[in-house]
């Protein structure tokens, strides 16, 4: 049963425009006018039904009474058709049977009932509870009057029985089912302004209709029944009626629960739809923007099968390695990696591929397309996406080259040498220890070392400036490389030292071809700043076999082996051998030794004569160093002195010497004042000249015993000469201007050429002994000997001639004018008290005494020299 709620607002005017407003604010005109007359025509029928009622006897009074409570109770219970907005009330049966005992009122009556039961139960509005009965009393009362004309006349015609009751009621139930609907819609309808349509009132109440007419035939049954056995059927009918409906009521709402149930199902497998739709839009785009990110990205990505075959490459990819997109794929990727790299790919592909890791990066060199070689940075990790059935891999690729460059680069400075590009001390220590390792784990692996020294390159560097000492540096160090095996490490270690690490030497005898076959290299000249300069090296070799540990410990060997070859003379080759370590630690013993000795005065100083060869005069005394050491005895100075060198225990060595000897001859001057103009020769080492307060204390002595400084000679040997020219030359002129004289020793062993000659501030030059021991061996050292003497004359520099053994070398000097000499033949170097005898027997001539009794004096002053030229 509808109410008459909702539809269009529209508005009166006037006074009661307000009071309508508030009251009916839906209602327009035409349903506000409809409305007042269908509930004062209603009320009118309503009315009069209940007066008439009233004059009934009092038992059908109350039987009307009952019967239209029973409709009004039904009417609390409507049976709800399913998938329909109506619903329709038991209570019509009992209204229809009212109208058939006792007349259109009763029915009238129990319709506008069950009419408020039913709108005070469905609808609030006031409107609809009032119009509503008197909606059900107007269709009542038009029925009835139907009822009352149709049998009135069926009577008459003698037609009037049971089957033409039941066809008049049902047809009765059709026109108030009909009428009455037809009344509320067209509330409805005005407040709509639509029309009122057969087709659309079937549409909402053909449902509720047919329930009419079928309680109708019920009531018209129930009648007969009643006619037939009285009231108790009526009784019995209500609970029956009442189970029936019941079953009813539950019927559809069984049905409509199952509606219900089907209507959330489909419901629910529309949502599924709806969100599985939903996902797929999104899982397309989400896999439009992964393509879209894969296609555009700035790092090369491809997706890869786990065989490593490539599924599909993007742009970047393909400008990476230099090959459109389309010929990547279905390639393996490894075709693109470089040989060496490829097996720790694939290594790595294994491990994720067995789940051993979920994802792993790696830096492999690729391959361009032109050949080109890219260093790549690759991540892998594993990839799985809704629309592929089988996972596959993802490769992200990163183009490195600049950084491993870089990266190179660096690493090729710190362990290259920047001026020969060969390897560098640190570079040269790893390789080592590498082939110490090798060594270790197969002992049959031996390697040499060779430790190189160019014994020129000093001089070099100084005389022709370090651009020619680099260019040096480089020329060497590629003739070098150009002679060993190529899988020797040169390195340059530092200044003019250079490394050699060879492997897989069998013998001593490999070792020592290689290193006479660099000798005989490094021997040809060199042309430096557009001269031609030659130069020689000193190999020091070791042999792995000695047992290293640590590189240190065989760079130290062979360097120890170099200095031994060094200590034999230029461009010479030595093996390391164990005596050498021993060498060493002596070395460093008598180092410590040393330092004492000048503390415990066991250094003192001995004079060896030099004599004019042509008047047979002593001309001076060259004074010589002696170390008596208190456990090891005489110690040459030839041994001592280059170990004074190194520690620098050398300066105040010589600054005894010089004090020394300066202070002796001042006594022998003034014991013997006509023998004022014998001199005194001291030797200088390196160190000395290149001292600067090395001048200001020969200048002190001097000063201080009152000896001309002309008196004085300082020698120094042509090596260290030579070796300190930039150095040495400062002190040599100020030593000049003091008055001291100079002199080159050792002449003819180092440098061998005799064009610096004039240009040096010397006053004398001594001819080394080696020269003077083969004078008759070897006519080409005569002729050396003959131009030495000549050209130092001419220069007006003293020529003496050191280490006279025989009559024969003094014979032969004295022919070549030699001026001067000293050696075994004439004196051995002595004592200062022997020195002091032999300068009592420099008598002026006609006091000279034999040599017999000079030689017995000179013996018993503690010596047994020979002294031939005094006499
Ligand atoms: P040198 O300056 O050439 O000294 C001459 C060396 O020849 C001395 O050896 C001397 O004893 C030796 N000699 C002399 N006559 C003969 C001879 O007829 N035959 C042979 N075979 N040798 C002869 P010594 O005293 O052993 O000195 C060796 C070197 O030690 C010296 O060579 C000199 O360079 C250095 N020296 C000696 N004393 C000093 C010093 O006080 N200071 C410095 N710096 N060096 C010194
Ligand atoms: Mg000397
Ligand atoms: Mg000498």
């Amino acid at each position: 049963m509808a109410n008459l709620d909702s539809g269009v607002t529209g508005a009166p005017s006037g006074a009661l425009q307000r009071l309508h407003h508030a009251l009916m604010p839906d209602y327009n005109r035409k349903a506000t006018l409809y409305w007042w007359s269908v509930v004062i025509l209603g009320s009118a029928a309503l009315g009069v039904a209940i007066l008439q009622v009233a004059a009934m006897p009092a038992e059908h009074v109350w039987q009307v009474v009952a019967g239209t409570l029973i409709a009004a109770v039904a009417g609390f219970f409507p049976v709800r058709v399913p998938r329909s907005k109506s619903a329709f009330a038991a209570g019509e049966i009992y209204i229809f049977l009212l109208l058939a005992m006792f007349g259109p009122a009763a029915a009238v009556v129990a319709a506008s009932t069950e009419s408020l039961v039913g709108v005070l139960r469905s609808s609030k509005r006031w409107t609809s509870r009032i119009a509503s009965p008197a909606m059900a009393a107007i269709a009542m009362s038009l029925c009835g009057i139907a009822f009352q004309s149709a049998s009135d006349a069926l009577r008459a015609a003698g037609l009037f029985n049971a089957g033409a009751l039941v066809l008049l009621l049902m047809a009765l139930g059709a026109v108030y089912s009909f009428v009455n609907s037809t009344l509320i819609s067209t509330v409805f309808k005005l407040k709509s302004n639509q029309p009122l349509l057969l087709a659309s009132w079937f549409a909402d109440w053909g449902w509720v209709g047919l329930s009419y007419v079928a309680f109708a035939a019920l009531s018209a049954l129930l009648y007969l029944t009643f006619e037939q056995f009285g009231a108790t059927v009526l009784i019995v009918s209500v609970p029956m009626l009442a189970c029936f409906l019941a079953a009813l009521h539950y019927f559809f709402a069984q049905q409509e629960t199952a509606e219900r149930e089907r209507a959330a199902r489909v419901e629910a497998v529309e949502r599924e739809a709806e969100q599985s739709a939903h996902h797929m839009r999104e899982l397309e785009q989400s896999e439009k923007r992964f393509h879209s990110a894969f296609t555009h990205a700035a790092i090369g990505m491809a997706l890869v099968a786990t065989n490593g075959r490539v599924l599909q490459a993007n742009r970047a990819l393909s400008a990476l390695l230099g090959r459109d997109a389309v010929v990547l794929a279905g390639r393996e990727f490894q075709d693109f990696v470089f040989g060496e790299d490829t097996g720790l790919l694939q290594e790595q592909l294994a491990r994720v591929v067995s789940c051993e890791v979920e994802a792993f990066s790696v830096e492999v060199r690729c391959r361009h397309q032109n050949g080109r070689e890219i260093w790549a940075s690759l991540h892998c990790a594993f990839f799985s996406d809704a629309t592929s059935a089988e996972p596959c891999l993802i490769f992200q690729v990163h183009d490195i080259t600049a950084r491993r460059r870089a990266e190179g680069r660096l690493q090729h400075i710190a362990y290259h040498d920047g001026l020969t590009n060969l390897a560098n001390r640190g570079r040269f220590h790893e390789y080592l220890q590498q082939a110490l390792d090798r060594q270790r784990d197969d002992p049959s692996r031996h390697f040499a070392v060779m430790y190189l020294d160019f014994d020129r390159f000093k001089l070099i560097n100084d005389s022709l400036g370090h651009g020619a000492g680099d260019e040096f540096l480089i020329k060497v160090a590629r003739r070098i490389q150009e002679h060993v095996r190529p899988n020797d490490v040169v390195a340059r270690l530092g200044g003019d030292e250079f490394a050699i690490l060879t492997e897989h030497v069998g013998n001593t005898h490999q070792a020592v071809t290689l290193a006479e076959r660099l000798q005989a290299v490094l021997r040809k000249p060199l042309i430096l700043s557009g001269k031609d300069i030659s130069t020689s090296a000193s190999i020091g070799i070791t042999f792995s076999d000695v047992g290293y540990r640590t590189p240190e410990e065989v760079l130290r060997d062979a360097d120890l082996a170099m200095y031994k070859a060094k200590a034999k003379g230029k461009a010479q080759y030595a093996l390391f051998d164990s005596s050498l370590h021993t060498q060493a630690t002596e070395q460093l013993s008598l180092e410590a030794d040393l330092r004492r000795a000048i503390e415990d005065d066991q250094l003192s100083l001995v004079y060896q004569p030099i004599f004019d060869l042509a008047s047979r005069k002593l001309e001076s005394f060259e004074a010589l160093l002696r170390w008596n050491h208190p456990e090891r005895g005489l110690i040459s100075p030839a041994t001592f002195i280059p170990l004074a060198e190194e520690s620098g225990l050398i300066e105040p060595i010589s600054r005894w010497v010089i004090a020394q000897s300066c202070e002796q001859l001042a006594a022998w001057h003034r014991q013997h004042p006509h023998l004022s103009n014998v001199g005194m020769h001291v030797n200088a080492s390196s160190k000395d000249f290149g001292s600067p307060t090395f001048v200001r204390q020969v200048a002190d002595v001097l000063a201080r015993h009152e000896i001309r400084a002309a008196r004085l000679t300082v020698e120094i040997t042509e090596n260290v000469l030579m070796q300190r020219i930039g150095t040495a030359a400062d002190t040599m002129a100020q030593l000049r201007e003091l008055g001291v004289g100079l002199s080159v020793d050792d002449f003819g062993t180092g440098y061998s050429s005799l064009s610096y000659l004039p240009s040096l501030p010397i006053s004398s030059l001594k001819i080394d002994r080696s020269f003077v021991r083969q004078l008759h061996c070897s006519a080409e050292n005569l002729e050396v000997v003959r131009a030495v003497i000549n050209l130092a004359t001419s220069l007006g520099k003293r020529v003496i001639a050191e280490g006279i053994e025989s009559e024969a070398q003094l014979h032969k000097l004295r022919e070549l004018g030699c001026g001067h000499g000293q050696g075994y033949l004439l004196a051995e170097p002595l004592s200062a008290k022997q020195a002091t005898v032999l300068l009592g027997a420099q008598e002026p001539p006609t006091e000279v005494d034999t040599a017999e009794p000079l030689d017995t004096r000179l013996r018993a002053a503690g010596g047994t020299p020979r002294l031939q030229l005094v006499h």
